[in-house]
């Protein structure tokens, strides 16, 4: 694409893809079993091994993730489960689909994530049985101190980890000592695989409720039921979802890990580059991070705070750049001021301050330093234009 200017365009994201990729999935079709299957088993094996984690499922979306994990923890249906308001709707659309009623919590205004304080004033206006936190940009939320706010056990906490992979507190990566951190394999995000997800948890009894949930609630797979020794019987327990990964994704995740480190560190290498370039632009708020102590970022977004939003925006367009926001608070949609009473909608003050001017600015591996310093320049340009 070009601009007026003859310019080419700085899109928000593009996907990388590893060499092997291509590869990978010719083998898979040619194998002649291309569903859930060995290449499925072997991603979960490989991805548990990146993570530290003792159990992985692999799933169809971060959505369904998050969905069978509140399936997998078995809570009295109707149950208040805390959620920040500043999130994806299919994080707060997998607490509604998993029967139960999601309780907006407001976030810290400095971290984008909730705070010990704003859960427990969620905690005050409907007792939770269960939370979901999630790691906005991919900075780790400190899940023993939200949970302890809560006052429930860390067991009762679904990490939406569509943000990481490659975050770590206290030098433990995340997903490493989780009941549920749930992934997203998306076009966008760290390891892009198109579509998909995992759970990954160190509770094995948990893991194989997963695993039978992302598959209608079958005891045994179609490939469990083919290897030597399977037979075709089966029972279906509870009601599962249909939100299995296939081999033709699971290859493609494979040869995608063993780039993960090197985008990761080149993620990291373009955040620190506007850290410095964007320090003083007047009226930008940098992200605020604690990140002492063993606390990795995963560097999925970098989002800054700006005055006018909306002009900035077609600003940054004019010019060639584009950007995203990330999001749309939840209480500010149809659908959730539709389904949710006022205590479960809020009061939001911080989210309603801060989320107006949000906006995310393109950061993926592929992102060049000529690009990124034409987004600085714009950036700057446009908001020097707003006076
Ligand atoms: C992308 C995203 C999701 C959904 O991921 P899918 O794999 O597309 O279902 C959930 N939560 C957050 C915070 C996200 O950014």
């Amino acid at each position: 694409m070009s601009t007026s200017a003859g310019q080419t365009t700085v899109p928000f994201s593009l996907p990388s893809f590893a060499a092997e990729v291509g590869d990978a999935v010719v083998k898979v079709l040619d194998s002649g079993w291309v569903t859930t299957g060995p290449q499925t088993a072997e991603f979960e094996q490989d991805f548990a091994d990146f993570l530290g984690a003792e159990h992985v499922v692999a799933v169809a979306s971060c959505t369904a993730a998050i969905e069978l994990s509140l399936r997998a923890l078995e809570l009295p249906p109707g149950s208040a489960v805390l959620t920040p308001s500043l999130t994806f709707c299919g994080a707060i659309n997998a607490i509604l689909h998993a029967g139960h009623r999601p309780v907006l919590v407001d976030i810290d205004e400095d971290t984008l994530v909730p705070s010990p304080a704003t859960v427990e004033a969620a905690a005050a206006r409907a007792r939770p049985a269960a939370m979901v936190v999630q790691n906005q940009a991919g900075y780790p939320v400190d899940v023993p101190a939200l949970a302890g706010a809560a006052g429930l056990d860390r067991s009762r906490v679904v990490e939406d980890v569509a943000h990481g992979p490659g975050a770590a507190r206290g030098g433990v990566p995340v997903g490493a000592d989780s009941q549920a951190a749930c992934f997203s394999f998306y076009a966008t995000k760290n390891l892009p695989i198109g579509e998909g997800g995992a759970v990954a948890t160190r509770d094995a009894a948990f893991a194989e409720r997963v695993r039978s949930l992302r598959l209608h609630g079958m005891s045994k797979d179609s490939w469990r039921r083919y290897l030597p020794g399977g037979s075709w019987s089966y029972d279906v327990k509870k009601l599962g979802l249909k939100a299995n990964m296939t081999d033709v994704q699971a290859a493609i995740g494979r040869a995608q890990l063993h780039a993960l480190p090197e985008w990761q560190r080149r993620r990291a290498e373009l955040a620190a580059r506007y850290d410095e370039a964007l320090r003083g632009l007047p009226g930008v708020v940098l992200p605020q991070r604690d990140l002492g102590d063993g606390v990795q970022h995963a560097w999925h977004l970098y989002q800054v705070r700006v005055p006018g939003r909306e002009a900035v925006i077609t600003e940054l367009e004019k010019a060639g750049v584009s950007t995203s926001v990330h999001f749309i608070p939840a209480h500010q949609l149809t659908v959730y001021r539709d389904l949710l009473d006022d205590h479960e909608l809020g009061p939001l003050p911080a989210t309603d301050r801060v989320a107006e001017g949000l906006l995310s600015l393109p950061l993926y591996p592929r992102l060049g330093d000529a690009a990124q310093d034409r987004v600085v320049d714009a950036l700057a340009g446009a908001l020097r234009s707003r006076g």
